[in-house]
């Protein structure tokens, strides 16, 4: 047995065999092969698997997220079939009697290095189709159980360097036990995903990560930031009851569903949920949201594999709003860049990317991709109860602006006679100092604010969230981020508007109390934490 410990960013105790994700992202061995015709053949035969586990992934996805989701892989089984691919890995082998990993690999190197240097941003975006397919191959021909470099199809617990939120957001959930990284960060997207789904998750173990530890049993405690490999009888047996009291804790929870949230002297708060793709609604209603708080609508984007059409989106947003009825749903426009890169927007290389081109800076120099996530905002507007939020404001102008836009958007519709709700809500985030210092100039022009404590505290204390070293620097107690908090809360209140929290913050049970007192209007957290806080604030 071997205990290891890290941060634990999502509680839950998950016991199940690991899975390294990225386990060929090894350095690929050459060899010198007897009989290059057996290794041709040997590829042959991994070829056919992988494209046999593409037409299965492809149902499955056709299946769960619509047929414009599945046609991606139908692109990865045309590439892995394409005649010049074949051609180069079949000549490789056959020439310099490589062994097919080796031939596969450089095969796919080289057909990236060509579509990167396409002008074309769709083509630019075809380099990491190519290294994927050629993964998945080389992954067969090592006799990995699954050729899919990120998905086991058994339930597992990931292991994994680090993830990226476009990883993560990809990933089957109903396979996926639990999380553990080398990398990470508290508020990182990947831990934030992991939260909304619920699934117990640890970063940080550093160096005590390893790959050999594929297919070993683990137990983790994603609370405690604990975990054991290869468990012995005593361990495994605390823990399998240990995650039997939690599930039952979380079970008498169920009891607080449909119970208001309100505090004994009368005080009542909004609890809402963090969602970032429309089948997080099961969650959401599962646990009781009084609503959606934050739809992060560049998860949207960051599962395409190129730019979201406004049929897609539209579906995605009125899916959500008929499944939540009456209840609100706030959706965030598009929050792209920083940690959250997507290939096809072709965005340049920052130094400082958190303090550069993202979110609402992008939409407003960028109208007509906005455009088409506001059109379909505002059609989704006509079947339930949807609010338009944008993100990273830090100035009158940019809400101005992005107003205009909103009404140009608008007065399109009403010309082509499409129904939406005329009085949708616009409100932005706080997520910036500046913000919070124009509180009152802001609140006279929307209708809510809600705060991001993640980028908040990011922005206020100096402190990068994505950098795992930074410990009692990046405090999200810190008095001068609460502050932040209160100073929004009470310029909202002069200007007779709502004020929530939508950041991790948010379902902080120590500052409960404390957002009470700020006279906070909601809050908004994963779907797991609202009954937890519930119970939190009935006991208030
Ligand atoms: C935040 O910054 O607190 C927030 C809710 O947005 P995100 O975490 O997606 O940046
Ligand atoms: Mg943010």
């Amino acid at each position: 047995m071997k205990a290891l410990k890290g941060t634990g960013v999502s509680a839950g105790i998950a016991i199940g065999a690991i899975h390294v994700v990225d386990a060929v992202d090894h350095e690929i061995e050459r060899r010198v092969v007897d009989d290059p015709k057996a290794e041709v053949e040997r590829f042959h035969k991994a070829q056919q698997t992988a494209v046999e586990q593409l037409k299965a992934l492809r149902d499955k996805t056709a299946k769960e997220f619509g047929e414009g989701k599945a046609e991606l892989f139908d692109a990865h089984q045309l590439m892995l079939e394409d005649p010049d691919y074949v051609d180069s890995v079949v000549g490789l082998i056959t020439s310099s009697h490589v062994n097919a990993e080796f031939a596969v690999n450089s095969t796919a190197e080289q057909f990236a290095a060509m579509f990167a240097e396409m002008s074309s941003s769709y083509m630019q975006a075809r380099a990491a189709d190519v290294k994927d397919v050629s993964k998945r191959v080389i992954s067969v021909l090592e006799g990995h159980e699954t050729a899919d470099g990120a998905q086991a199809q058994t339930r597992h617990i990931i292991w994994a360097e680090d993830l990226s939120p476009s990883e993560t957001v990809q990933m089957d959930r109903s396979l996926v036990l639990g999380f553990v990284t080398a990398k990470g960060s508290t508020n990182s997207h990947t831990a934030i995903l992991a939260r909304t789904m619920g699934i117990p998750a640890i970063i940080g173990i550093g160096e005590s990560f390893s790959a050999d530890d594929d297919g070993l049993t683990a137990v983790i405690d994603g609370s405690a930031g604990t975990i054991f490999i290869d468990p012995d009888e005593k361990t495994l047996k605390e823990y399998q009851d240990r995650k039997a009291d939690y599930e039952h804790r979380m079970s008498l929870l169920q009891q607080l569903k449909g119970k208001p949230t309100v505090t004994k002297s009368g005080q009542t708060v909004r609890l809402y949920a963090n969602i970032g793709r429309p089948s997080d609604v099961t969650s959401v209603l599962a646990n009781d949201a009084e609503g959606v708080g934050l739809f992060r609508s560049e998860f949207l984007y960051l599962e395409s594999e190129d730019f979201p059409t406004e049929e897609f989106q539209f579906n995605a947003y009125r899916e959500v709003a008929q499944r939540m009825g009456d209840r609100l749903v706030v959706i965030r426009t598009l929050d792209i860049g920083a940690d959250k890169q997507v290939g096809y927007f072709g965005l340049e290389h920052e130094a400082n990317p958190a303090l550069g081109y993202r979110a609402i800076r992008i939409c407003l120099t960028k109208p007509e991709i906005f455009k088409v996530q506001l059109r379909a905002l505002l059609r989704a507007s006509a079947f339930g109860n949807i609010a338009i939020m944008l993100p990273m404001i830090t100035s009158v102008a940019e809400v101005h602006d992005a107003k205009m836009i909103i009404e140009e958007v608008k007065d399109e519709l009403r010309a082509e006679k499409v129904a939406f709700n005329e009085n949708v809500q616009v409100g932005i985030m706080i997520e910036t100092p500046a913000s919070v210092i124009m509180a009152d100039e802001l609140a006279a022009e929307v209708d809510f604010f809600s705060i991001g404590t993640n980028d908040l505290t990011q922005y206020t204390l100096a402190c990068d969230r994505q950098n795992s070293n930074l410990g009692r620097f990046a405090d999200p107690h810190s008095p001068a981020v609460l502050r932040m908090i209160r100073m929004a809360t009470e310029a909202a209140h002069r200007h007779d508007i709502w004020c929530g929290i939508c950041g991790e913050l948010g379902a902080d049970l120590s500052l409960t109390d404390e957002f009470l007192d700020i006279g906070l209007d909601e809050l908004s957290v994963s779907p797991a934490s609202i009954l937890p806080l519930r119970e939190a604030i009935r006991k208030h």
